[in-house]
């Protein structure tokens, strides 16, 4: 067989030019200069007849002649469907998107799948089934055709880049034979696998099962036309629905108040308090990103309680917006963003940014080998003693165990869990020597309040049962966690310029 009768055929069942090269098995580029492509493959064809998908023409009305529709493709290729994506896609809510990337995810007619075997059962008929076997499909797929063909053509023309983690453009394209050729398929489907009871007609069904090996050309004909019929109507875009890619923005908090709790704090239906970190964070950056305010997720490395504070380089947190409007961020705009939350006094951040979602495994894994820096306020009883200073300088680390603390119980199983302490240090309250400032360098995942006084044995060892006197903590501060993410930024530094 040579291109030549191929394409002489195809065209004879109506087959477009696009189609003709996806069954010459043509690539990437080939359907970019269809002409050139089809002369390297020694085909002629009449020069009228090719139109470059990237031919420009847009200073002309498009001509109103109706076209015959391609059999199997059903004008998806076209340049009149092409159009009318564009337009529609304009009309939708797309301009509200600012993302530099796209990806086209289109939702297609079951029956180009059908057509596919059709015609792959033509071929085998005319040419014969050792130039178009049972296991090998004749043509490029038009899932990948899509990629190769509509994608670039609607990336141009939008003025956006491909990107699998863009903004998602979801079309569904319905045809008008649709109802009645899946019909006719379920009827074909009962037929061809009299023994199953019932089987849902799917996507995955026909990949799998529709092909010469499994469904004879002569079966296949009592209820499809071997090659496919002719149709009248163009194809319909029945809907544009657009999501937006997920963005995540990265910083590190420090909590400056002892009163503020994590996340939103509801006991039995009531706010215990007002505002949280999760709340002060979410309401200054997400608008940014996002219309509505469900769909962002807040997470961190670690936690404090309600009454710890966390100093230092303060602890990294990351917020993942779901439908994201835009995906960038300027250093200004961060800038802005740090300071708005800085204003609530209670919550300071920085080092916003946005960062590839990858990076959430740092906030993810691994928690509980990092460590974690504190600083107690303690007192004792009565005033420090030379003895017990000397009791509370540890640098040689040592293992704890530590069952779940009674405040927690209620929601934490009761475990024992050995801890790791690196080091201890300790140093005396000059206005009242009944007061200790102790630097705890622990495992993540200590309890520290328990740590130091005891929980009447339930944490052992501990700072009392190395002192051998009662201990309480008065006030607990993170002044360091162990997590290099995410990078720093300076966001105030481009203002000056
Ligand atoms: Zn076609």
């Amino acid at each position: 067989m040579k291109n030549q009768e191929l394409i002489d055929y195809l065209a004879s069942c109506g087959v477009c030019r696009v189609c003709q090269l996806r069954y010459l098995k043509a690539r990437g580029n080939e359907y970019r200069n269809m002409q050139q492509t089809f002369q390297r493959l020694d085909v002629k064809v009449e020069e009228t007849d090719i139109k470059t998908p990237e031919d420009e023409s847009d200073e002309q009305p498009p001509k109103k002649q109706r076209l015959a529709i391609c059999s199997t493709c059903l004008g998806l290729f076209s340049d009149e469907f092409q159009s009318q994506l564009i337009e529609a896609i304009s009309k939708s809510d797309f301009a509200n998107y600012d993302s530099e990337g796209i990806v086209l995810a289109i939702t297609l007619p079951l029956t180009l799948q059908l057509r596919q075997l059709s015609m792959w059962l033509a071929l085998q008929r005319k040419f014969g089934k050792s130039t178009f076997n049972d296991n090998c499909a004749p043509d490029v797929p038009i899932k990948e055709a899509v990629k190769l063909i509509l994608h670039p053509i609607v990336c141009s023309k939008l003025g956006k880049e491909y990107d699998a983690n863009g903004l998602m453009i979801n079309i569904d394209v319905r045809h008008s034979v649709e109802t009645e050729e899946v019909a006719k398929l379920t009827e074909l489907n009962r037929a061809a696998f009299p023994g199953k009871k019932r089987i849902e007609i799917s996507r995955g069904l026909l990949e799998k099962q529709y092909q010469p090996a499994r469904i004879k050309a002569e079966l296949f004909e009592k209820y499809l036309a071997i090659p496919p019929a002719a149709v009248e109507d163009p194809l319909q875009l029945q809907s544009i629905d657009l999501m937006g890619p997920i963005v995540c923005v990265a910083g590190r908090y420090r909590k400056l108040s002892r009163e503020l709790s994590h996340t939103p704090w509801v006991l039995q239906g009531k706010r215990i308090m007002e505002e949280s970190i999760e709340e002060i964070i979410v309401q200054q950056v997400a608008p940014h990103f996002s219309d509505t305010l469900d769909k962002v997720t807040f997470m961190s490395s670690g936690r404090e309680d309600v009454d710890v504070r966390c100093l230092g380089k303060g602890r990294p947190f990351v917020l993942e917006i779901m439908n994201a409007r835009r995906s960038s961020l300027s250093r200004q705009e961060a800038h802005q963003m740090e300071l708005a939350v800085d204003r609530s006094g209670k919550v300071s951040i920085h080092n916003l940014q946005v960062v590839p979602r990858e990076e959430l495994t740092h906030i993810k894994t691994g928690e509980e080998q990092k460590r974690k820096y504190y600083r107690a306020l303690c007192v004792l009883n009565e005033p420090v003693t030379l003895d017990i200073l000397k009791r509370l300088q540890i640098s040689e680390s040592f293992i704890i165990q530590q069952k779940t603390p009674i405040r927690v119980l209620h929601r934490r199983p009761l475990h024992t869990r050995p801890r790791s302490i690196y080091s201890v240090k300790t140093c005396v309250s000059r206005e009242n020597r009944r007061l200790l400032i102790i630097d705890v360098v622990s495992q993540a995942g200590t309890y520290i309040k328990e740590l130091v006084h005891g929980e009447f044995g339930r944490t052992t060892p501990s700072i009392s049962s190395i002192i051998g006197k009662p201990i309480d903590i008065l006030a607990l501060d993170v002044v360091g966690i162990d997590l290099d993410w995410p990078a720093d930024v300076n966001n105030a530094e481009v203002e000056v310029e």
